[in-house]
Parts: structure tokens; sequence; C-alpha cells
């Protein structure tokens, strides 16, 4: 498999056709994939804005507050309410925000990014990436993967995740298949989509490199079978659980 950025693609703006642009761009053949960072599929979708959007109120205030004596870092209440309203639950307090997004993605700040955000103070994630999948999906007639830059638990270092997936399955479920010994596989389920997140935002970058889709060329899609979801559900996410038992002392 290869992967290879679109090139030359321009600031994206509020309302720019983003098939369009990287229809123009990409000789696609219906066996690629397209990856694209959530950053640009955001741009397009108006969710760039100011602080001042977000008056504080009393909780973003108090959690500001708080982080602030933590940290010792000036934080402002408007970016805590901003992670607030776009989130349904706040897994970690302090010394950052961890919170479960209105789609279901956990991250820190809500994915808020004030990273090439040219113009405006945040960058919020794309209101339901599935859907914008979807629509660059149905428009460009090859799979879609939304891609954002994601820190994770456990481990060093940020990599690329699937916030929003279309016209593929999320995984690889190989249970019930073989290894070497004949003995039967009994839990590995693969993400594909996050590996190939992975792999596309390797060669995106994360800077001013202005390359924010990539094309997968050449990987087998076909005898995939796998779960849609890209989300555990809280009942079965026991990490998640012991968090709930677990605050910032
Ligand atoms: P994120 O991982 O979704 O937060 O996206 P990043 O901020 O890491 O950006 C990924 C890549 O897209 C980098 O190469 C950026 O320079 C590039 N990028 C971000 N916004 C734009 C844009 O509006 N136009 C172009 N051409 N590139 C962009
Ligand atoms: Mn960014
Ligand atoms: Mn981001
Ligand atoms: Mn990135």
């Amino acid at each position: 498999m290869n992967v290879t950025p679109v090139p030359d693609l321009p600031e994206i703006r509020e309302g720019d056709d983003l098939a369009a642009l990287i229809d123009e761009r990409a000789d696609l053949d219906s066996a690629d994939v397209v990856c694209v960072a959530s950053t640009v599929v955001s741009k397009a979708e108006g969710r760039a804005h100011d602080l001042d959007a977000f008056p504080a109120g009393p909780r973003a205030t108090e959690i500001a507050d708080r982080l602030a004596e933590i940290t010792g870092e000036e934080k402002d209440p408007r970016f805590a309410q901003a992670v607030l309203e776009e989130s349904t639950d706040l897994l970690i307090e302090a010394p950052f925000l961890l919170t479960e997004t209105r789609f279901g993605h956990v991250g820190v700040n809500a994915g808020i990014d004030r990273s090439n955000v040219p113009g405006s103070d945040i960058l919020l994630l794309p209101k339901r990436p599935d859907e914008s999948a979807r629509r660059l999906h149905d428009a460009l007639s090859v799979p879609v993967i939304v891609t954002d830059t994601c820190g994770r638990p456990f481990r060093h270092g940020q990599r690329g995740v699937a916030i929003g997936k279309a016209g593929l399955p999320a995984s690889h479920d190989w249970r019930g298949e073989h290894d070497r010994d004949g003995r039967e596989l009994g839990v590995t389920v693969e993400s594909i989509v996050d590996e190939l997140a992975a792999a596309a935002n390797l060669v995106l970058g994360e800077g001013s490199g202005g390359e924010p889709v990539a094309v997968v060329r050449e990987f087998e899609l076909d005898g995939f079978a796998g779960s849609d979801e890209l989300f555990r559900d809280v009942e079965t996410d026991f990490v998640r659980q012991a968090l709930r038992e677990w605050s910032y002392a």
C-alpha cells in the first residue's frame, strides 16, 4: 500500500466544497481510501470560532480557576466553556480536561484545536464526523476517514485516529480465525480505520505543511468484516469506569 498527500489544497474556509477540491487534485481510483484531517472538515463546516462566542458560566470559571491553580498557567474560562458545550461527559477535570464529545469521541479539551486556525481563536471538531465522512464518500465514491491527531493514555506521543468514517468497516474482526499453531483467535478486533488514520497522519504532519488530505492506495479492503463502532460503550469500557472512581487530589 502507499499513502500520498493530495497536493496544492488551499486554505480551507467555511462553505468550501471539500469534495470538489479533493476530486480536482487527486486522480481517485475506486480502491482508494481518502483520509481527511478533521481540521479542514471543521473549517469547511464553519466550526472556527472566537472565544467571545463562549461566555463562561460558573462551572467553566470554576474549572479554569482550578486548572490555573494546579498548572500555574493562566486558563481562559471561555475555553473551558467551549469544551463543556462540546461535551456530554467530563472524565477528568484536572490537571487537564478529558471529555466525551457529543458524537462519542473521548479526547483532551473535546478535541478543540488552537493550531492551524488563522483568523479565529479555536476550531471545534466537526459536529458529526461520521456524517461529514458520509457526505465526502457520497461525492467521491471511495471510502473516507476523518482523522484527528490525538494523545493516548499509557504511551508518550500523539498519533492519528479515525473520528469518523464512511464506506468501509471500522475494524477487521479476527475472531474465529487461526494462528500459526491452529489456535483460534478469541479477542482480536483490529481497528483498521485507526491504523489507516495513523498512516495518513504520518504524511499529513502537524505544522505548516499544508497537506490535510492523504490517499491510501492499494490497501486490500475486501474480505474485512468487523464492527462499525469507533467508540466503546460505557458499560464495557472498564478503564473509563475506573476513572469514575478516581479524582485528582
Ligand atoms: P488535525 O490533526 O486534524 O488537528 O490537523 P493538523 O492541524 O495537524 O493539520 C494537518 C495538516 O493539514 C498539516 O499539514 C497542516 O499544515 C494542514 N492544514 C491545516 N489546515 C489546512 C488548510 O486549511 N489548508 C491546507 N492546504 N492545509 C491545511
Ligand atoms: Mn491541529
Ligand atoms: Mn486536531
Ligand atoms: Mn494533526
